[in-house]
């Protein structure tokens, strides 16, 4: 298996939680390593410009309008199939039918505000860790 990087968002529900800790816990002690970290606020423009493909998709407007409620953690996530594996780890976009143990069952609340954001491909990790990482923010271990 092929050492991959993904990137991560801890969306403005979980911050507000006060769960960024419990999230990154969950990153490290199933093989992931965060390389790159940093908490922001997001505009209207960096997060509509993330969410470009769901532009034409019903929920989009309020999507950008959750993504910039309050602050978010990004983060670069390292590790043996890091993508899937982040996938695995979060569990269904629905948090209702996200398996027992995600991120997603314990810590979303609603489709919506839904906890965390993962790339889902290769291409996309890709084009995400790029939209908010300079090459020298990351950092290889
Ligand atoms: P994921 O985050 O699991 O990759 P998508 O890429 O399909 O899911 O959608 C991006 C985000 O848009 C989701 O995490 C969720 O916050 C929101 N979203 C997706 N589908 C819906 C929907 N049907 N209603 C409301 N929000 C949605
Ligand atoms: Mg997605």
């Amino acid at each position: 298996m092929a050492v991959e990087r993904t990137l991560s968002i801890v969306k403005p529900d979980a911050v507000g939680k006060n769960v960024i800790g419990k999230i990154y816990s969950r990153f490290e002690s199933n093989g992931l390593q965060i390389v790159a970290a940093k908490m922001l606020r997001l505009d209207d423009v960096v997060a509509g410009g993330f969410y470009a493909e769901h532009a034409e998709r019903p929920f989009y407007k309020d999507l950008v309008a959750f993504m910039t409620s309050g602050p978010v953690c990004v983060q670069v996530l390292e590790g043996e199939n890091a993508i899937a594996k982040n996938r695995e780890l979060m569990g269904a976009t629905n948090p209702q039918e996200a398996d027992e143990g995600t991120i997603r069952a314990d810590f979303a609340s609603s489709i919506d505000a839904n906890a965390v954001h993962g790339s889902d491909s290769p291409a996309s990790a890709e084009r995400e860790i790029a939209y908010f990482f300079a090459a020298s923010e990351i950092c290889a271990r």
